[in-house]
């Protein structure tokens, strides 16, 4: 048994293909012509520095949003049909002009916003190279559990798009025409990394990813003996202060004081040489994201020579920052880290951090691969004893990223 079959989120991406492909055909009566998917992602390391010039370690999950679609006969309105089989949500797209941002975002619009970008790409007479299309949807990918499931709808839709057309963006062009459908359209100021990770994962490799050059190094992770561990604490605090603009424009402000242009540069020494400019927020953001660069340039180190309790180590330092400079853990991540720290070494655990923007979602573990079993069960009713809600949970290896699954001749 593996941790996977414990609890909550089922199923392969095969078994996931089969249903919507069903559920496509007792909606539309034939087959679809295209079915795509794209993974989300888990950020190992690296956390409130994409946005930063700094590096972030993902790998894609093995969950995904699989999208389905075949052309519409006799459509004379010129629109696409889309529809969430799990949010069960229905929207039509006007082709016969390029989409402009909505006033309030919604589930469409990362969809929007895509075919926005990709139309714009297509040039002149974009309208008439997309046909009318019918597209169903179904997602494993928790929906705002911090798993990406936001980029994964756009990279599918995205890779649906190249399917349906012909033709096919360059993989980090497509993976900015996502981003940037999530900050114009979604009105979320996201980093590059959600999309990257979505468009570039690969089986048995994290992603050292510079968000300053974008470039990626593949650090490859075959060793079966380790484990990573997905733990959705399912609850999500509600942000009403603008949280995430306040530590972008504190990062930002603080950068300026200490007079450099770029994190990538600064060092500890010159956080320490700005003290008496900085506010005491700006000082432990500054602290935060250059310890958490530094960190994460060692992780890679760490994970190339098989230091698995060096990463580890670095993972639990990373939480600790998060929490206490950053301020962007809550309780319920904290208890999850705890209770993995609690485990212990001997218990199979090596490092435990929340991922994704805080406040909830999900925690990242390591761990041994023959004891994934108990760590699951113990952590599952550690956290369900203190906090009173359920957790979920899975295990999941790096995975390929977006790619088309198929396409019927026509
Ligand atoms: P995350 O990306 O961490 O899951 P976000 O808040 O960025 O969280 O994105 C979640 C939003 O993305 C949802 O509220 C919904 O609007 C959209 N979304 C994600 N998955 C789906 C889906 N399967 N069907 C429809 N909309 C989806
Ligand atoms: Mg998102």
């Amino acid at each position: 048994m593996t941790s996977s079959e414990i609890n909550a989120y089922d199923g392969s991406l095969g078994d996931l293909v089969h249903r919507l492909t069903q559920s496509f055909i007792a909606e539309h009566g034939e087959p679809p012509t295209w079915i795509v998917a794209a993974p989300g992602r888990v950020n190992l390391i690296g956390e409130h520095v994409d946005y930063n010039d700094g590096f972030v370690m993902p790998m894609a999950i093995e969950r995904y949003v699989a999208m389905a679609a075949s052309e519409r006969k006799r459509d004379d309105r010129g629109i696409a049909s889309v529809r969430s089989v799990n949010l069960d949500v229905f929207a039509e797209i006007d082709l016969t002009k390029i989409p402009t941002p909505p006033e309030t975002p919604s589930w469409m619009s990362y969809v929007e916003g895509v075919f926005a970008g990709f139309m714009q790409k297509l040039g002149p007479e974009s309208t008439q190279k997309i046909p009318p299309l019918n597209i169903l949807l179904e997602s494993n990918v928790p929906v705002g559990g911090g798993l990406s499931s936001s980029a994964a709808l756009e990279v599918a839709t995205a890779t649906l798009l190249e399917a349906v057309t012909g033709v096919e963006l360059g993989k980090a062009e497509k993976a900015l025409i996502c981003q940037k459908a999530e900050h114009d359209f979604a009105k979320m100021p996201c980093g590059i990394m959600d999309q990257f990770s979505s468009v570039f994962g690969q089986a048995n490799a994290f992603m050292l990813l510079d968000c300053r050059s974008q470039e990626i190094r593949q650090l490859p992770f075959s060793s079966d003996g380790i484990s990573v561990l997905i733990t959705n604490s399912n609850v999500k605090h509600e942000l009403v202060g603008g949280e995430y603009a306040q530590r972008r424009k504190g990062c930002d402000s603080a950068l300026t004081k200490i007079g450099a242009s770029s994190w990538r540069d600064v060092t500890m020494g010159q956080v320490d040489a700005a003290e008496a400019t900085l506010t005491a927020t700006e000082r432990q953001l500054a602290r935060h994201v250059v310890s958490e660069i530094e960190r994460t340039e060692r992780a890679a180190e760490a994970i190339e020579a098989n230091r698995w309790e060096a990463l580890g180590d670095l993972m639990y330092q990373g939480h600790a920052s998060l929490r206490d400079d950053f301020k962007v853990s809550c309780k319920e991540l904290d208890l999850l880290v705890d209770i993995a720290k609690a485990i212990g070494r001997e218990g199979g655990v090596y490092g435990s951090r929340m991922t994704g923007g805080g406040f909830g979602g999900c925690t990242v573990t390591l761990v041994d691969s023959d004891k994934v079993v108990e760590v699951s069960q113990q952590i599952l009713k550690a956290y369900k004893e203190q906090s009173g809600v359920e957790a979920q949970l899975f295990a999941s290896r790096p995975a390929i990223g977006a790619h088309v699954i198929s396409r019927s001749p026509s």
